[in-house]
């Protein structure tokens, strides 16, 4: 499977557990809130683009997961060409509370794209001449390769 088109955001997300904890702030008189805090990765790629090695608008994330949803076991009757729904998954880990989570969800399609059965080679005896009328319809093709 190969990526067909452009990935498409589904959903952002920050740490499921600290952004639980600022609201339980905001609703409980006497707790302030502490805002939530930046992503480990976050804190990790800032280094790394201070030194400039590493493009300013990049996000970096703990792993990304990604593939297209389809039966591994029926793979071979998907036509070639064919579009299949592809996933996603950025993770990363929050400095607060260490807690791993999909920071973002994307979507996009997949397309079967395969070489096929490799055609046989064409093997000629030694010592055949070929007519220039054979040669330009065998253009392109690498001869370099017989005896
Ligand atoms: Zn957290």
């Amino acid at each position: 499977m190969t990526q067909g088109n452009k990935p498409e955001l589904v959903a952002n997300f920050d740490c499921p557990v600290c952004s639980l904890k600022e609201l339980l702030a905001t609703l409980i008189e006497g707790l302030e809130s502490k805002g939530l805090p930046a992503p480990f990765t976050k804190a990790m790629a800032d280094m790394v683009k201070t030194q400039g090695w590493m493009r300013p608008d990049t996000t970096f994330y703990l792993n990304i997961w990604e593939d297209a949803v389809y039966d591994k076991a029926w793979f071979n009757k998907i036509p070639n060409g064919s579009e299949v729904p592809a996933y996603h998954v950025y993770l990363s880990v929050c400095s607060g509370c260490g807690c791993i989570y999909a920071a973002k969800l994307e979507k996009s399609t997949a397309v079967r794209k395969t070489g096929g059965p490799i055609p046989p080679a064409i093997i000629l005896p030694k010592g055949t001449q070929l007519t220039e009328d054979i040669k330009k319809s065998l253009e392109g093709i690498d001869f370099s390769k017989l005896g």
